[in-house]
């Protein structure tokens, strides 16, 4: 009798379950031509929408997509393919337009982590591709090495194969926590600044050790330039979102880097089962939307793109500044969500209101509106999400709400 693991192993190298239950009946209805207009569902099940003066939050479900890469979607969506083909032929050309040797479209960032560590711990090795994350006595190593100022929520994608996380400070203390348990050295780009060790010097010490380093630069595109130069920079494993400034599929991302690694990290991917990534999927709709979303953002004129929406905050800044009482300021963070930001406070005696008061006025006005409180009780907005011409109603609405409040 077959064991129900080598039952579920079967299973998840065939192409679908409909294969083993589908009928044919199905056919007649699914040949049928479309009539009726699509459902609005939006409005059918009372989904709020908003103009997004935020960011690419992934609780405002990030960005929009490209036009062209619904197109690309929608019509990759009529015929069926092999996944690993598609990953394999999208792989290589997203890898040559970012110096990788090799690329892999993943479910988001957060998934391109976990999956390329999984990679460095398991190698080739089939029977460790299912062990994981069960580390103890597999002969796998355990330990990730990361700076403390580097620490956020998102290591979690690490400790998700089962490593811990050792946190160092110094270079001494990298030196010192290395030890043969040593699988990776992980570096956050966008707390780049709150840590002791640089780029560089991260890179280095991989080398010197023999260890694989990886980088996460979620959040860092734009500049462009980032999609390759940690490629460059000699980082063994790249990760990156797709659904941000790309404006891929929210639930797309790339891991790239040594071509040796991004095949063991395939091992743990779909359409493999009994793997720790079974339930990252990416559709061959969205690796394809993914591959047009990284080229159409290489191609774009980016100077361009940085006076529009620097034209576009200043309308919003503008009209503001006009109540009296409010002040604005406009800057770019170095590190993550590069982009134009406005950071707007103002004069309690001035304007009686809090932030939070000011975010629910705006959210609840018409049209809805998100924007973000700050840690010294203003908002923070940026114009990267906006759509033509929404700058305009989003200035209105704000003055509208500042002087309803001034005293
Ligand atoms: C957004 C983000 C992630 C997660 O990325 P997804 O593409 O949503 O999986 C990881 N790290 C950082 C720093 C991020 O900003």
């Amino acid at each position: 009798m077959l064991s129900r693991r080598k039952i579920l192993k079967q299973l998840s190298t065939l192409p679908v379950m409909g294969g083993l239950f589908g009928s044919a009946a199905p056919l007649t209805t699914a040949l049928a031509a479309p009539t009726a207009a699509p459902r609005n569902l939006v409005k059918e099940l009372g989904i709020r929408t908003f103009i997004n003066a935020a960011g690419t939050y992934t609780a405002m479900t990030g960005s929009l997509m490209d036009d062209d890469v619904v197109n690309t979607i929608l019509a990759s969506s009529k015929e069926f393919m092999m996944l690993d083909d598609v990953q394999t032929k999208v792989g290589e050309k997203i890898a040559a337009l970012t110096h990788a040797e090799s690329a892999v479209v993943t479910a988001g960032c957060f998934s391109a982590m976990t999956l390329g560590l999984a990679g460095v711990l398991t190698g080739m090795d089939q029977k460790k591709v299912e062990l994981l994350p069960h580390l103890e006595g597999s002969g796998m190593k355990s330990e990730v090495i990361a700076q403390k100022g580097h620490s956020v929520g998102y290591s979690h994608a690490l400790t998700n194969t089962g490593c811990k996380i050792v946190q160092v400070e110094t270079i001494e203390d990298v030196e010192r926590a290395i030890n043969e348990k040593t699988a990776m050295l992980w570096f956050l780009n966008i707390q780049a600044d709150k840590g002791k060790i640089m780029h560089e010097q991260w890179v280095a010490l991989g080398k010197k050790h023999k260890i694989p380093t990886m980088i996460d630069i979620a959040a860092d595109v734009p500049p462009v330039e980032n999609l390759w130069k940690f490629n460059d920079m000699g980082f063994d494993l790249v990760c990156v979102s797709g659904g941000k400034a790309m404006r891929g599929p929210q639930s797309a991302g790339l891991l790239m880097g040594k071509k040796d690694l991004i095949a063991a990290a395939r091992l743990s991917m779909p359409p493999r089962g009994s793997t720790i990534g079974r339930g990252m999927k990416v559709n061959k709709e969205e690796v394809l939307g993914m591959y047009v979303a990284v080229e159409k953002f290489i191609a774009r004129d980016q100077d361009k793109d940085w006076k529009m929406l620097e034209e576009r905050a200043a309308t919003i800044a503008n009209a503001a500044r006009s109540v009296k009482g409010v002040t604005v300021e406009t800057f770019a963070p170095e590190l993550g969500n590069h982009t134009p930001t406005l950071r707007i406070g103002w004069d309690p005696a001035r304007v009686n209101l809090t932030a939070k008061a000011l975010q629910e006025g705006l959210r609840n006005g018409n049209p809805s509106i998100e924007i973000v409180v700050n840690d010294t009780n203003g908002i923070n907005m940026t114009a990267w999400m906006l759509k033509p011409g929404e700058d305009k109603i989003v200035a209105t609405r704000l003055k509208e709400e500042l002087t309803k409040a001034s005293v």
